[in-house]
């Protein structure tokens, strides 16, 4: 098979930009017409000279005068409705980008976003989308227009004298000389910075989550390690990069401006010679200095041509990324069976498989816990189980249909997964619970708080149900915002309920209220938990025990302690963990 050409970055940002590409096409000849009517001074006072000097007409002088006045007003409407045009094009881009990057979001495998940490998903969709601004409303159409007009310019000193043509161009070959030893590393460097800037969105936004903690242990910003390191390593970062940088830099901004520097002498020399008249002396020393403006403005979006790159790999990245193929026709799932069928797993960014040939038949109404040391793979079952990764062989299947073949909603109004992060938005009570439902009614909405135990608790708050959560949940106690979350479940009535048990100890006040809560949800259903401890799997209708991405053994508690010598320890070391607390 062909493999297929990889897409140039700009070829992929002008895709994305398809829908305007209009608009791009007219910023670009605005552009080109302001940037030509601002020459049209250098052109006039340049035959305005010649004329002076071969004894020229008043009148002649005035109407290249009258011209340069037109140069002026068509360069400032030019170059204005220019920009707006670009701008207008640019913003829509951006709005459509960011809107494909978020429905993109959605089709992806939810382990994957689970995967990759917030701050991550914040660079691309804010800042890698908001640095293609600068590329597609000022290098597009300012850069083509800067560069198209010096190239017309030097053709026109050729034709004057192609030896001033030579001398004209000597700085600015200078100058692109240092442009691209500039320019040869950047992209480099910006994917480094890009990586940087990253980490440190990463540290912001964990050491914002994690603040409480922070503040609790008494622990300052400087000595909260991993967010001080990482603005630490951003800062040198850049500063070490643009010192590396300035040389150049300062050649393209002193060198290249200077053309008179070659202009001069050479000019002088050929006249003094007799080869060169005074006329197309002081012409080619006019337009000369008309050169460089436009050329450094053009140099000036070199940055931008490196950054491109990396923006545009970043977003792509996400656009690009791997999705769960499901079906859109709902299918009829006749039953709650759920049968493994042995599932092999290995997390995509890993080469170690970390489940090995599980399979696992779980009947409709049953409760089956999960239970096994830490990393032995019960959260992986589940997840896969819930749909968040598509197993690597074998299959999982839901009322004898393999889930690939459900609907992505279908198998999400089938299964709640209750985890052990309890996120509550920056809403009312009411709506954190409601977005089990959305349609449910205010009386449904505060029957399942009842019966998830909290109903006292969001009455006795200021507002009641209407009380604002804060951002995570944060102004309600860990026990409080778990037992929303469990209504929150219960009010999407899922016939399936996967439960990951809080590995936390909760207080025992507590705990006894959450169970209950717990058994509330679970009435009727089909329960999964992932038990991290043993108290709450002895009346589990099947225990599966998972050891090294196996299940070594599954019964009732009473079967393995008989026959599972895993089992039996962990329930010894269970037992002694109770007598001492
Ligand atoms: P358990 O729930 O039994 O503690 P897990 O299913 O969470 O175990 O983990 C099983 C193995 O898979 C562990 O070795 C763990 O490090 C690895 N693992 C878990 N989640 C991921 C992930 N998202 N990416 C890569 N490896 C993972």
């Amino acid at each position: 098979m062909k493999e297929k050409k990889k897409e140039s970055p700009f070829a992929l940002l002008w895709s994305w930009a398809k829908e305007y590409h209009g608009g791009f096409y007219g910023s670009i000849l605005l552009a080109v017409l302001g940037v030509a009517g601002s020459m049209t001074a250098y052109f006039s006072v340049a035959a305005m000279i010649r004329i002076l000097l071969t004894g020229g007409g008043f009148q002649e002088s005035i109407n290249w005068c009258l011209l340069m006045l037109v140069g002026y007003v068509v360069k400032s409407l030019c170059s204005a409705a220019s920009t707006a045009m670009s701008h207008r094009a640019t913003f829509h881009t951006l709005k459509d980008l960011r809107k494909m990057l978020l429905e993109k979001l959605s089709r992806v495998p939810m382990g994957t976003i689970m995967d990759t940490p917030s701050g991550q998903y914040k660079t691309t969709i804010v800042d890698c989308v908001e640095g293609m601004e600068p590329t597609l409303a000022h290098l597009i159409p300012e850069m083509t227009s800067n560069m198209l007009v010096p190239i017309f310019i030097a053709v026109y000193i050729f034709c004057i004298d192609w030896r001033m043509g030579l001398a004209s161009l000597v700085t600015t070959i200078i100058g692109l000389i240092a442009a691209s030893q500039s320019a040869k590393n950047y992209s480099v460097k910006w994917d480094g910075a890009v990586a940087v800037g990253r980490k440190m969105a990463n540290a912001i936004v964990e050491y914002i989550g994690g603040i409480q903690i922070v503040k609790a242990f008494s622990q300052s910003a400087g000595s909260y390690g991993r967010y001080a390191d990482a603005v630490e390593e951003n800062a040198s970062y850049y500063k070490n990069w643009m010192q590396e940088n300035q040389k150049f830099m300062c050649v393209i901004q002193t060198v290249t401006p200077s053309v008179l520097l070659a202009v001069l002498p050479v000019g002088l020399i050929l006249w003094s010679q007799g080869s060169l008249s005074a006329a197309d002396f002081t012409t080619v020393i006019v337009l000369s200095l008309g050169f460089t403006g436009p050329f450094l403005a053009a140099m000036s979006f070199v940055d931008e041509l490196a950054i491109v790159g990396t923006n545009v790999g970043e977003i792509a990245g996400i656009l690009n990324a791997n999705e769960l193929k499901r079906p859109e026709e709902q299918v009829i799932i006749k039953d709650q069976t759920i049968q493994m069928n042995q599932v092999s797993f290995t997390y995509g960014n890993q080469e170690e498989k970390v489940l090995f040939d599980v399979s696992l038949d779980i009947k409709p109404k049953t409760v089956t816990a999960l239970v096994g040391p830490s990393g032995s793979g019960k959260s992986t079952i589940a997840k896969l189980i819930a749909g968040f990764w598509d197993v690597s062989s074998g299959s999982i299947s839901l009322g004898g249909i393999n889930i690939q073949k459900i609907p992505l909603d279908q198998l999400n109004q089938q299964i709640a997964y209750v985890s052990q992060d309890n996120y509550l938005f920056d809403r009312t009570v009411r709506d954190n619970i409601r977005m089990g439902r959305l349609d449910a009614s205010d009386q449904e909405v505060e029957a399942v708080a009842k019966a998830a135990g909290c109903d006292a608790f969001i009455r006795a708050l200021d507002q009641g149900y209407e009380t604002i959560c804060g951002s995570g949940g944060g102004h309600l106690s860990g026990g409080e915002k778990q037992r929303i979350s469990i209504a929150r479940a219960m009010l999407k009535n899922a016939p399936i309920v996967i439960l990951d048990e809080a590995t936390a100890s909760v207080d025992p006040e507590n705990e006894a209220v959450i169970q209950k809560a717990i058994l509330a949800l679970t009435k009727g259903k089909t329960l999964i938990v992932i038990a991290h401890h043993l108290s709450t799997v002895v009346d589990a209708d099947c225990i599966v025990v998972v050891s090294k991405g196996k299940i070594v053994a599954q019964g009732t508690q009473k079967e393995l302690l008989e026959n599972c010598p895993l089992y039996a320890r962990m329930w010894q070391a269970h037992i002694g963990t109770k007598d001492v607390m």
